[in-house]
């Protein structure tokens, strides 16, 4: 299939290229000292993570730890309720963790095994990626240490234990606003000055080359096993299919499988409060051009250029800027991005549990939010979502925010 000019036949084959970009978006902005750094782990992307036993050795892990394949769930109950469209689910909640991250940080991971790395570093916001993080070096034996911010430490105490009791070392940064972007700085900093023994694993499709691409690749076995999956179970492909966007991890291994496919696409950013500048985080939506966090995309700027304050109920969906492979998709025309605001999400997450007994994290419900509004429009047809995460995570902050819906 051809759309302005690009052949997603052989799309894999050329995006991103030699250095990173998927059209004018992606690349490597960082040190001289980071981008020596990057190199390597880049190299030992294209070979070791292309070798019989590397593969190998993932699939037998994604099998029999992870519990892959995850099931996709025919939607009956909450289908039935909105007309004659038929929506299912992509159960990636039911990934081990409860979330579709430990997908590539148990790539990540084992690509630092085998490239004899001795400590594995990250930064956590939410701490959702801490915890995927955590859990993966506590199965390879890595030593972990994960920086967060101290207010986001305060705020997400499960999950700071959760880390603690999978043996990861929690390393509080007070700088700043001591929230995700100093973490993020404090990571880059300690890596810089131990790359030759460490690996530092992103928590999204964002940063430099080869991030983007090495996580949307471990990610793609969501896009491979549910077009399989699908297929299987109706005969045929869904009519469109729907995923939420924060950085953009879940969505882009989820569209990988359809993208060569007579599919509709569609990514769902948070829409928060609403479009004031500050009270969302739909960096393609209201963003535009620039460079953060070593990579160039669209994304949330203040007057001074910097990145943005943001928002959403959904921790893990509030980043100023999306990955630049969804940028070129926005341009590109390949993938409709909508927007679902907090309360609608909110809904959708109480519709789910109600209609289906399934509780879906936040941000995950803004991708249920989305499909239900897409099914009034369409009318007939099916649609294929992917329910990103379990909302075990969100339960008090939701009954404490807004009670029982
Ligand atoms: C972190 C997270 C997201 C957002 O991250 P992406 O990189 O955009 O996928 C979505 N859903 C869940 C459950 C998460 O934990």
């Amino acid at each position: 299939m051809t759309q302005n000019g690009i052949d997603f036949e052989t799309y894999f084959k050329h995006y991103p290229d030699e250095n990173g970009y998927f059209g004018k978006y992606g690349g490597s902005y960082v040190t001289p000292e980071l981008q020596k750094a990057m190199e390597e782990i880049r190299d030992a992307y294209f070979t070791i993570c292309k070798s019989r036993r590397f593969i190998s050795e993932l699939r037998r892990i994604r099998k029999e730890f992870q519990g892959r394949p995850t099931p996709i769930s025919h939607l009956e109950r909450l289908s039935a309720s909105i007309g004659n469209v038929q929506i299912y689910a992509k159960r990636e909640d039911l990934n081990h963790t409860g979330a579709h991250k430990l997908n590539h940080c148990m790539g990540e991971v084992l690509l630092a095994k085998y490239m004899g790395k001795k400590k594995v570093i990250a930064e956590t916001g939410a701490g959702q990626h801490g915890v995927a993080m955590a859990t993966a070096a506590a199965y390879f034996g890595l030593p972990c240490d994960i920086y967060m911010g101290a207010v986001d430490i305060e705020k997400q105490a499960p999950n700071v234990a959760r880390m603690k009791i999978l043996g990861a070392n929690v390393i509080p940064v007070t700088e700043g606003l001591a929230t995700l972007k100093e973490a993020v700085d404090a990571a880059f900093r300690a890596y810089a000055q131990d790359y030759k023994d460490s690996i530092y694993c992103i928590g999204s499709v964002v940063g430099p080359h080869p991030f983007p691409l090495m996580v949307r690749d471990f990610q793609s076995v969501i896009g491979i096993e549910a077009r399989a999956q699908f297929t299987e179970m109706t005969g045929e492909l869904p009519d469109a299919i729907v995923a939420c966007v924060g950085g953009g991890s879940n969505a882009a291994g989820f569209f990988a499988g359809f993208l060569n496919d007579p599919v509709a696409i569609h990514g769902v950013e948070p829409l928060g409060r609403g479009k004031q500048p500050g009270d969302h985080a739909a960096s393609l939506q209201y963003g535009e051009e620039g460079i953060m966090h070593g990579f160039n995309s669209i994304m949330l700027k203040d007057e001074t250029g910097a990145p943005a304050p943001v928002y959403s109920v959904a921790s893990g969906l509030d980043y100023p800027s999306s990955g630049p492979e969804h940028a070129f998709l926005h341009d590109v025309g390949r993938v409709q991005y909508g927007t679902v605001g907090d309360d609608a999400a909110v809904d959708a997450f109480f519709k789910l549990a109600r209609m289906e007994g399934i509780i879906p994290a936040i941000e995950s419900a803004h991708a249920v939010a989305y499909a239900m509004e897409l099914a009034k429009e369409m009318g007939r047809g099916s649609i294929l979502l992917n329910l990103s995460g379990r909302g075990d995570k969100d339960m008090d902050y939701i009954i404490g925010k807004y009670g029982i819906r």
